[in-house]
């Protein structure tokens, strides 16, 4: 249930409301708009009823929200959310090109990469210090000290950094280095994780499960949310189809679902959905013609040596090219209001 105040409401009036709705035994959960305030009623066990909120001083009306989902939808707040991380801001426009290795390797590595990328216009550097791996005898990663390579390239770039926290062992020591905190496919129903991301004070991005309906996937982010971190970034990284061309199918009507449903930023990975390097580009145009608020792209100087993920790691020069065609896409089709 959302209550909406009047225009005009006085932040006396707003409190009462708040203390009355705790009274009832609810949560409220203020969502300043551009114009008016409305609050979030939450954790009620049953429907509200509205005669007990409706005469109050202030109160305009009372919204039955439909969807499971409440603190991610549109219905609870209609403009979109925009992430910020100092002067980077996912959510406002222009999409945020995140890119590097799929792991860190060393520092001369990220490095390398960091620069490349950096030249080609992205503003975040991507990177796994701790990897979730399918084979335990594959490359696990560099651990606390490709957290620390991440900071290096941080100082020396302006870079902002996102990297993934695989559980709650090293969430701590993630959140301590990351500018984004990712959560994996692979979690995105490890409840207790995103309830650890819900109080983090750094951005989350949150990659859609594998196999998750855009329904799952959105109460997840709930999860998040409801614990009180609002900075939460979608990231749509394909899903599982009977296709054994590509390693994942890039699902990119969730992305004009998403849109519609929630006012959470969403990205896309086209690096993992496509799974081959040649299937990267057309992926990231189509992505970017959707109007997404970023992309998260593996890049590697030398793929053929890379610890994991090279043969769908773009060369530098591919993606130099490759962040104007989507800067391009991304002009041409906001100019003519499509997104
Ligand atoms: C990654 O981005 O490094 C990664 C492992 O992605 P995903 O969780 O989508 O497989
Ligand atoms: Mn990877």
């Amino acid at each position: 249930m959302l209550l909406v105040m009047r225009q005009n409401a006085t932040q006396e009036e707003i409190d009462a409301v708040i203390g009355n709705i705790e009274a009832a035994g609810f949560t409220a959960r203020p969502i300043p708009g551009g114009h008016r305030m409305a609050i979030g009623i939450l954790h009620n066990k049953g429907p509200v009823d509205p005669a007990r909120f409706l005469g109050l001083p202030g109160v305009k009306e009372l919204i039955p929200v439909t969807r499971p989902y409440k603190l991610v939808s549109r219905e609870f707040k209609s403009t979109t959310t925009v992430v910020r991380m100092g002067d980077v801001a996912i959510g406002e426009g222009r999409p945020v090109l995140m890119a590097g290795p799929c792991a860190i390797e060393s520092l001369e590595q990220a490095l390398t990469i960091a620069k490349h990328v950096k030249a080609a216009g992205a503003e975040m550097f991507r990177g796994g210090a701790f990897k979730p791996r399918t084979s335990p005898y594959s490359f696990q990663g560099l651990g606390e000290e490709g957290l620390k390579i991440m900071a290096r390239v941080r100082e020396e770039t302006g870079l902002k950094i996102v990297t993934e926290a695989m559980d709650h062992e090293v969430f701590d020591l993630v959140e301590e280095y990351a500018d984004m905190i990712q959560i994996g496919t692979r979690n995105m129903q490890n409840f207790s994780l995103l309830r650890r991301a819900g109080q983090s004070k750094k951005p989350v991005m949150l990659k859609r499960g594998m196999s998750a309906t855009i329904d799952e996937w959105l109460m997840a982010a709930e999860y998040i949310l409801e614990r009180g971190n609002e900075q939460v970034v979608l990231c749509e990284r394909g899903i599982r189809t009977f296709a054994k061309h590509s390693r994942n199918t890039l699902d990119l009507s969730a992305v004009c679902v998403v849109r519609k449903e929630s006012h959470l930023p969403i990205i896309t990975d086209p690096s993992h959905a496509g799974g081959h390097r040649c299937q990267v580009g057309p992926l990231a145009r189509a992505s970017a013609s959707t109007g997404v608020d970023g992309l998260m792209i593996e890049v590697h100087h030398d793929p053929a040596t890379a610890m994991s993920d090279g043969g769908q790691s773009l060369y530098p020069e591919q993606f130099n090219i490759l962040a104007r065609q989507i800067f391009e896409i991304h002009d041409l089709v906001s100019k003519q209001g499509e997104i």
